[in-house]
């Protein structure tokens, strides 16, 4: 049998480095995690973000390949478990595994499956932690890709997603792979911020997800940055890449926040319709087709639930 490992579309850090790691372990046949004969493999499901190639190149490890299409494949999905965020054609694949740290997205299978969520940080603290319970030790290179993979997603531990666990196993991962988190996640971060060639159209779209609440399908788009200046001098390109990118989604309305890393404060783009959403949701008034949140980092925890509710309710 084979198996791909892949995460969720618009791939980012903590999913490919996870993917990459689980192999790993799944390999060592351990417990629950045991796929006996199988071939397993990570994939990409897009083109890598340049936090995520820094990260692969600074390790010195092999970019995955890329997976189009999950149709008659076994897969075993990393950092979601929805079918909206996945790969195309999931519905009409095989998935023989779950690890995730988001909400449930709603997945059913025919045959028991590995399922495994918790509230952490990071798909790869969670990725972490099992190597601990299968006392599997890891190794310098494994365990400098997960602490990269939990600085990205906690924003170098300080987004509200963080737990003491994070912090704990990130501080476990740092000594095994002597690498400094500080240094690391800056570095990081620096590469993430460079737009120099990323049209807007592109960029609104580089870390995108997609929800369904009550009758409304929305997305939103996210931009991690230690530059949001750069972002905020381009609103007006940004508006009308939005509009034409929800004229040819079938989304009833899109949403792009560029977050700024240092500040913790997330800035939301809005076209009209959005507009008069965003200000009931987050009961304030936007000041030209912008709103500004102070101490907004996440979108799993800080824009998606308020906005699930809201629809829920209309
Ligand atoms: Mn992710
Ligand atoms: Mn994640």
């Amino acid at each position: 049998m084979k198996i791909n490992i892949i995460g969720h579309k618009s791939p980012d850090t903590d999913s490919v480095v996870s993917s990459i790691v689980l192999v790993d372990l799944l390999e060592k046949k351990k417990g629950p995690l045991n796929f006996s004969d199988s071939e397993i493999e990570p994939k990409r499901t897009g083109k890598l973000n340049k936090e995520t190639k820094f990260v692969l190149n600074y390790f010195k490890k092999e970019t995955p390949s890329l997976v189009k299409s999950a149709r008659k494949k076994n897969v075993f999905l990393v950092d979601h478990g929805g079918y909206e965020e996945s790969v195309d054609k999931i519905k009409e694949a095989e998935i023989v595994g779950v690890l995730d740290h988001h909400r449930l997205g709603g997945i059913s299978t025919d045959s028991p499956i590995f399922y495994r969520t918790e509230p952490l940080g990071s798909t790869s603290t969670i990725l972490a932690k099992m190597f601990y319970e299968n006392e599997v030790s890891l190794i310098k290179k494994q365990a400098g890709l997960l602490l990269a993979g939990i600085l990205s997603d906690t924003l170098n531990l300080t987004s509200p997603t963080t737990t003491k666990v994070d912090k704990r196993i990130a501080k476990k991962l740092s000594e095994i792979s002597k690498e400094d988190p500080e240094k690391l996640a800056e570095k990081m971060f620096q590469a993430k911020s460079d737009i120099s060639d990323i049209p807007f159209k592109e960029l609104i779209k580089k870390d995108y997800k997609e929800y369904k609440s009550g009758g409304t399908n929305f997305g939103i788009g996210v931009w991690e940055t230690i530059a949001p200046r750069k972002i905020k001098e381009n609103k007006e390109e940004i508006l009308s890449a939005l509009k034409k990118f929800k004229k040819r989604s079938k989304m009833d309305l899109i949403f792009f926040a560029s977050i700024d890393i240092f500040k913790n404060e997330a800035e939301i783009f809005l076209l009209e319709e959005e507009r008069e959403v965003a200000e009931k949701v987050f009961n304030k008034k936007p000041k030209d087709n912008l709103i500004l949140l102070k101490k907004v980092s996440s979108r799993k925890k800080q824009l998606v639930p308020p906005l699930m509710k809201f629809f829920k309710k209309r």
